[in-house]
């Protein structure tokens, strides 16, 4: 009997995962292309990431991504940890590669640069510094993509300021650690302003920070993209912000596992976005 070719599988691990996306982002572009594969969202335990990392290979997975709580504990357990993820301690793109070996990449950067560049193209990070809320991992996936990109300052204030200062110590001088309580004042010329809290989430508490200081113009972006309209981008457009919304970065970190597991590159449009918002 003829061997007929394995039919790529990739998914995403985590626990819970029933929240997920990213099924909804992959099987639209599987049905767009006309691609054979399937992508599946699976619920793994902690304890049971080791095997599941070394039986999925075998089951015909050629990648998956990976979120919370898993994020961290992965790069352990890979064999080969792009430069980028090393730096910002976490994965979320695992490649399952021919020799055996777990290639873990995090894309999480690129998304935000691709978000920005696609939705605010008069941006550049050389043109001036960058105002940051938050200090958590998002906040260092978006740091190091600010710096590779060659901005000259970021101003970051997080309410527990010990975790800003960790991130200056990690990242350098041009990190500026603000006050929580001082935050309002990063926004003093400031080109780029990002929410990369939890903040202004559905069901969370709003981010009430003064904004006073955003001059129009500026770029402001959240992270946050449950509701997709913060009430950090409302007030920031109130004031004259040229505003980016969170659930371009949550599509764009998804193209570069799509492209390796299904040799396709696709495309971040209209389309997507209503595919993965159910629309
Ligand atoms: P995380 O590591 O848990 O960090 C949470 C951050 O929010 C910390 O800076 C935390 O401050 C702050 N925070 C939480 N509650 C707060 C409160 N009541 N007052 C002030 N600050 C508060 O989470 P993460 O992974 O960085 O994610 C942050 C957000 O980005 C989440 O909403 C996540 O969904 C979103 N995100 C979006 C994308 C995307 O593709 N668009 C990608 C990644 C993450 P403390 O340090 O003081 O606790």
């Amino acid at each position: 009997m003829t061997d007929l070719p394995r039919i790529p599988l990739a998914g995403v691990i985590g626990h819970p995962i029933a929240h997920s996306r990213s099924p909804l982002l992959h099987g639209h572009w599987l049905a767009r292309y006309g691609i054979k594969g399937h992508y599946i969202p699976m619920d793994i335990a902690q304890d049971d990431l080791p095997q599941a990392l070394s039986m999925l290979p075998k089951l015909g997975f050629v990648g998956v991504n990976v979120t919370i709580p898993h994020k961290e504990r992965v790069l352990k357990l890979a064999e080969v940890v792009t430069d980028r993820a090393a730096l910002i301690g976490a994965a979320n793109t695992l490649i399952f590669r021919a020799d055996g070996k777990i290639h873990a990449d995090n894309t999480d950067g690129v998304g935000f640069m691709a978000n920005l560049r696609q939705l605010a193209p008069q941006w550049q990070a050389s043109q001036g510094p960058a105002a940051l809320f938050g200090a958590g991992g998002a906040a260092r996936a978006v740091i190091a993509a600010l710096i590779e990109a060659g901005i000259p300052e970021i101003r970051i204030a997080n309410r527990t300021r010990l975790r800003a200062e960790v991130l200056q110590a990690d990242f350098g001088g041009r990190l500026v650690v603000y006050d929580w309580l001082h935050a309002g004042e990063m926004l003093d010329g400031a080109a780029l302003v990002i929410n990369a809290t939890s903040l202004g989430m559905t069901g969370k508490p709003d981010l009430r920070l003064p904004l006073d200081r955003l001059a129009a113009g500026t770029v402001a972006t959240d992270l946050v993209y449950t509701p997709l309209m913060t009430p950090f981008l409302i007030e920031a457009q109130a004031r004259g912000a040229h505003i980016v919304d969170g659930l371009g970065m949550l599509l764009h970190q998804g193209a570069p596992g799509f492209e390796r597991w299904f040799g396709h590159r696709p495309e971040v449009d209209e389309a997507t976005r209503a595919a993965v918002l159910g629309l």
